[in-house]
C-alpha cells in the first residue's frame, strides 16, 4: 500500500510518526509562482484564470510526467476536462508517481478504459430528474445542480458526464423551473446545491439562489456541496461568509480525501465558514493509493476535526466509466472502518456508504458488530474483537439477568 505500513496501521496510544506528519498543517507554498504578488496569489479569480489546463503546461511544470499521464491529459478534454489551480498543484509531490494528490487530478490513459459494469451515470440521477438540473430521488430532499464548472476536476467524478461539459452533455440549468418544482413540491424540506461547484458563482448569484429558496416556506434546510475550500480556499472570503450566514440553517459539505489537502490555507478557509456558524461535514471518496490505508484515513478524519469539520461520509467509488484504476475494494473499506470505530473519537468516524448502482441511493455498509441475535439475546462484538451478550427485552423485562462477556456466540 502506497500510503501506510503495517506498523502505522496498528493504532494504539502512541501515534505513529507517519500519521503525526500527515496531521501537521503546512502551507501549499508558492512553488513555480514565487514571483507572483501576494495580492494576485490570494485572489481567487487570479487562481482560476491561471489554472493549468493543457498537457504542454503540465509537461513544463511536472517534468516527471509519466507516459500514462501524458496520454491521459492529451485525451482528457474529450471526456472530463483537465484543470488544476496553481494553489492545489503545489501540493503534488513531483518525485512520487503515486502521489495521492497527483492521482486525484492528473488524468491517466486508464480513464479511457471502460469496464462492462461501468456507467456514465452510475447513480441513475438522470432517471430521477423531474426538471433539468434537479434530482429528486429521496422523499424529502432534492439535489439542485446549479453549474457544470469546478475549480479543478477530480478524475473519478461521479458527474463527469456533465461536469466541464467535455462530452457535450449540454447542461443548462433552468433556475426558474428548478425553483418552481421545489415550490410546488411541499415534501421537499431539504435542498442541496451542487453541480459542479456552486461556490464558483459570484456572491450575488449565490445569494440570489439562496434567497429564492429561503422564500419557500416548506424548505427547512439548505446545503451546499463544494470542493472549493480544498481546491481554491482563496474563494472563502469574509464577504462570502457574511452573506452565507444570512441563510441559516445552512450546512456545507466539503470534499477532501487526504490529510495533505488540509493545508493552513484550507484550515483557515474552513475556520471562516465555521465562524459564520455554518456546520461543516466532509465527504471523502475511497480511492486506491490515495486514502485506502487505515493510517491515512485516521490522520485525515482527525485532522478534519481540527479544522472543525465532522467527517460525514466515506463513499465507495462509484462505477463511473474509466475509474477502475482508482477504485479500492469494499473489503478494504470495511477494514478501514474497523480500524476507525473505537480506535478514535466517535465524532471522527464517518459513515461508509455505497451508492447503489443505477439509482438505488446510498446504502450504509459497516463491519459486523451484531454477530447474531434471536428472541432472547443479541451477541455483539466490540472494537477489540471481544464478544458480549446483551439480553433482549420483552415488555421492559430482560430475557436473562446477567449480561456477560462470552468466548464464543452460543445461540440456540
Ligand atoms: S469537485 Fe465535485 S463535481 Fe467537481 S469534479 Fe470534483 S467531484 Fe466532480
Amino acid at each position: 500500500m502506497a500510503n501506510g505500513t503495517e506498523s502505522e496501521e496498528s493504532g494504539g496510544p502512541e501515534e505513529p510518526a507517519g500519521q503525526r506528519a500527515w496531521k501537521l498543517f503546512r502551507s501549499a507554498g508558492r512553488g513555480f509562482w514565487h514571483d507572483v504578488p501576494a495580492s494576485d496569489w490570494n485572489d481567487w479569480r487570479w487562481q482560476l484564470h491561471h489554472r493549468i489546463k493543457s498537457v504542454e503546461q503540465l509537461q513544463r511544470l511536472l517534468p516527471t510526467l509519466t507516459p500514462e499521464e501524458y496520454a491521459g491529459t492529451k485525451l482528457a478534454n474529450t471526456r472530463l476536462a483537465f484543470g488544476v489551480t496553481p494553489y492545489f498543484f503545489n501540493l503534488i509531490d513531483p518525485a512520487d508517481e503515486n502521489c495521492p494528490i497527483r492521482r486525484q487530478v492528473i488524468p491517466r490513459i486508464e480513464e479511457t478504459h471502460t469496464a462492462p459494469w461501468e456507467m456514465t451515470d452510475p447513480c441513475g440521477e438522470d432517471a430521477h430528474s423531474p426538471v433539468p438540473g434537479l434530482v429528486h430521488r429521496y422523499p424529502d430532499r432534492v439535489l439542485f445542480l446549479v453549474t457544470d464548472r469546478c475549480a479543478a476536476y477530480c478524475r473519478y467524478c461521479t458527474r463527469s458526464r456533465l461536469v466541464s461539459n467535455a462530452t457535450g452533455y449540454d447542461f443548462h440549468p433552468h433556475f426558474e423551473q428548478q425553483i418552481d418544482y421545489i415550490r410546488r413540491t411541499p415534501a421537499v424540506r431539504d435542498v442541496l446545491l451542487s453541480g459542479g461547484d456552486p461556490l464558483l458563482f459570484s456572491d450575488d448569484k449565490i445569494e440570489y439562489l439562496l434567497s429564492r429558496l429561503r422564500a419557500i416556506p416548506h424548505v427547512e434546510f439548505l446545503r451546499i456541496g463544494t470542493r472549493i475550500p480544498i481546491f481554491l480556499p482563496q474563494r472563502i472570503t469574509p464577504q462570502l461568509c457574511a452573506m452565507l450566514r444570512r441563510y441559516h440553517p445552512l450546512f456545507i459539505s466539503v470534499h477532501s480525501n487526504h490529510p495533505r489537502e488540509l493545508t493552513t490555507e484550507a484550515r483557515d478557509a474552513l475556520g471562516r465558514l465555521a465562524d459564520a456558524g455554518i456546520p461543516l461535514g466532509n465527504q471523502s471518496v475511497l480511492l486506491r493509493h490515495v486514502n485506502d490505508a487505515a493510517a491515512v484515513m485516521r490522520a485525515h478524519v482527525q485532522k478534519l476535526l481540527m479544522c472543525r469539520v465532522k467527517p460525514y461520509y466515506i463513499y465507495q467509488c462509484d462505477l463511473i466509466a474509466g475509474s477502475a484504476h482508482l477504485r479500492s475494494s469494499v473489503r478494504n473499506g470495511l477494514e478501514i472502518m474497523d480500524a476507525l470505530r473505537g480506535h478514535t473519537s466517535g465524532y471522527a468516524v464517518p459513515q461508509y456508504v455505497i451508492d447503489a448502482p443505477g439509482g438505488g441511493g446510498k446504502v450504509p455498509v459497516s463491519p459486523e458488530y451484531v454477530l447474531s441475535r434471536n428472541a432472547d439475546r443479541v451477541v455483539i462484538r466490540n472494537y477489540e474483537g471481544r464478544v458480549f451478550e446483551y439480553p433482549e427485552t420483552r415488555d421492559g423485562t430482560p430475557s436473562f439477568a446477567a449480561p456477560r462477556e462470552i468466548e464464543e456466540p452460543e445461540l440456540a
